[in-house]
């Protein structure tokens, strides 16, 4: 039988006739062909381009050593001490800009195991276990950026620590009310920015206490208000920690 035979008669399976079966297990067949060929498209993208560094475009890592320079430290913020893993600046700063506005999920492990960094920076002084949770975006804003990305970070940094040293509890802040940009806000218009923005969604069930976990801090005012959220729901909350701090902080904080 001839090529061209065989395909008019068909090959003796009953054809998958997507076209008019309109179910969600049709639906979800196509989406999940969708997600396997962008998997397998990223894959083989990965084999032919080499990796740069997102900052320096030199080949290897996403980010570059020479690009990432500093060790974990404490910064004074509002509020009390902040641990940070960098300066926010150069190819850190590059790094957390491109996760969070250009969707580069694939800085996720990198970014992750500096916030598991500065976290470690909390446990060495208040022990562990602890529990990471992250500071929300408003929806608004996490609709924009396909979802909630420091929760996406405090995933990333669980994996790079020990499981028995942390653990992230989802969503137990949330967003409420309206929290504007603030870039160019100086000090005391960030403070009155966050206020009351941010809430507990449930209260302490745990004796675990909590590391508050951001992508930057600035002035410190958004930990300040997740802090105040999560202590006047009863929990405890061993430290704050973050990928970069400021070297600059706008005004007098
Ligand atoms: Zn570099």
């Amino acid at each position: 039988m001839t090529v061209s035979a065989t395909l008019r008669r068909g090959c003796g399976l009953r054809p998958l006739r997507f076209s008019t079966v309109h179910n969600s297990r049709a639906d979800s067949l196509r989406v999940g062909h969708r997600r396997h060929h962008r998997v397998v498209f990223a894959d083989l993208l990965d084999l032919t381009l080499p990796r740069l560094c997102v900052h320096c475009r030199r080949p290897g890592p996403l980010l570059c050593a020479e690009c990432c320079p500093g060790t974990p430290e404490w910064v004074e913020r509002r509020g009390g001490p902040v641990a940070t893993a960098r300066t926010y600046a150069g190819g850190v700063r590059a790094a957390v800009v491109h996760f969070k506005e250009r969707r580069r999920l694939d800085l996720g492990p990198t970014l992750g195991a500096l916030l598991g960094e500065a976290a470690r920076l909390v446990l060495e002084v208040a022990g562990g276990p602890l529990t990471l949770v992250a500071v929300p975006s408003p929806p608004s804003v996490a609709r924009t950026r396909g979802g909630q990305h420091v929760e996406r970070l405090a995933r990333h940094a669980e994996r790079y620590l020990s499981r028995n040293d942390v653990a992230t509890l989802s969503r137990a802040l949330v967003s409420v009310g309206r929290r504007s940009d603030a870039v160019g806000l100086d000090a005391a218009q960030r403070v009155i920015n966050v206020s009351g923005t941010l809430r507990a969604s449930r209260p302490a069930a745990r004796a675990r206490p909590v590391v508050i976990v951001d992508d930057v801090a600035t002035t410190g005012a958004t930990l300040a208000e997740a802090e105040r959220a999560l202590t006047g729901a009863g929990w405890t909350v061993a430290g704050c920690a973050v990928i970069a701090a400021t070297r600059r902080i706008p005004q007098e904080f």
